[in-house]
């Protein structure tokens, strides 16, 4: 992936005018051009030189499933043939289209809610790649519901966190004036838990969210559903987001899945309550939205609605997301695993 000081140097040293440079990166990184072909306000002889020299390498739109509630997932071909899934959330009585983006083609860790974990980690993305995933959903977002998006959720499949050169980068283009220029605060990045790349966030003093995908508020629990937990413990996360919330001042979030009979109990939502003092945290609780082995049952409303109460009443700010797109494979990385 070429950065615009590449492209300059190389645009000087072919001997064409510096300007060329901005030109070319607008196609690649705000129109983002498929073929040099399409570069229409560069010379044929330009263009047929990028054509020896650089290859692009697109994800193209593989199949598209719109959902009854307004939710649009859409699996993307990448140039090596592998699928990966993108979701569009639009929340129109509140101004709010969120992506939620793939970082990973599979996933290593091996959390048991999640279908992605059931397929192995093949590899990361490209920043490129999912640069092009926000560039391609707002582009549905403008033509569907005609408004851009405004906010990015690093949420799809794969652990951020493990694409970590990659992430950063894809930031770095989403935030930035000749990218798309939204701002980082609409950017949240989130984590299964990995302590190192939490404090290498802190130390590189990043300007996005991040989201810690909790789900269980004690070791044992967490091992069992995150076997991630057990290299990285409760404790070392909480010290981890301390450093990151004392650096960055960045806003933080707990995601916080309920099964049934596994953690949606009020003891479960003490010990949750207890996390929440060590920063200012919001927590979104979040519906199961099943996948296929049928291991983990919801939690019925009035039980969430219990678990959320508990945690208002601690004065913690809470949201209750229900589970959007059941009609269809919305689940992380059902799309995906899908043969057609
Ligand atoms: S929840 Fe995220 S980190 Fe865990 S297995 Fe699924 S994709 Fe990987």
């Amino acid at each position: 992936m070429l950065t615009k000081a590449q492209i300059t140097d190389w645009v000087e040293q072919i001997g064409e005018k510096k300007y060329r440079a901005g030109q070319i990166y607008e196609w690649l990184w705000q129109k983002s051009a498929h073929s040099f072909e399409e570069m229409s306000n560069l010379s044929k002889s330009l263009r047929e030189l990028m054509e020896k020299t650089f290859v692009i390498l697109p994800i193209t739109i593989d199949k598209v499933q719109k959902s009854v509630d307004g939710t649009i997932k859409t699996r993307f071909k990448l140039h090596d043939g592998h699928l990966i899934e993108s979701v569009l959330i639009p929340v129109p009585r509140d101004n709010r289209y969120t992506v939620c983006v793939s970082t990973q083609v599979g996933c290593s860790l091996t959390c048991k809610f999640c279908a992605t974990g059931k397929m192995k980690r093949v590899r990361n993305l490209e920043a490129a790649e999912i640069y092009d995933q926000v560039v391609l959903v707002n582009r549905q977002a403008e033509e569907i519901f005609d408004h851009p998006l405004t906010n990015i959720v690093y949420m799809g499949m794969g652990e951020p966190l493990l694409a970590y050169k990659s992430v950063l980068k894809s930031v770095e283009h989403i935030t930035s004036p000749e990218g798309l220029h939204m701002s980082p605060k609409r950017i949240t990045v989130s984590t299964a838990g990995i302590a190192k790349a939490i404090l290498r966030l802190a130390e590189d003093e990043v300007k996005f969210n991040l989201a810690l995908s909790l789900h269980a508020a004690d070791d044992d629990k967490r091992n069992e559903i995150m076997p991630i937990n057990e290299s990285n413990n409760l404790e070392v996360l909480m010290k981890a987001i301390k450093e990151f919330y004392r650096t960055t001042k960045n806003r933080i979030s707990f995601e916080y899945i309920l099964l049934q009979g596994v953690n949606d109990d009020i003891e479960d939502a003490k010990k949750l309550a207890k996390l929440c003092a060590h920063f200012p945290v919001r927590v979104n609780i979040i519906e199961y939205n099943p996948i296929e082995d049928g291991v983990f049952i919801k939690t019925a409303i009035a039980k969430m609605d219990a678990f959320a109460n508990y945690l208002i009443d601690q004065g913690i700010v809470v949201t209750v997301r229900r589970s959007r797109g059941k009609d269809i494979d919305a689940a992380c990385g059902q799309l995906a695993n899908k043969d057609n």
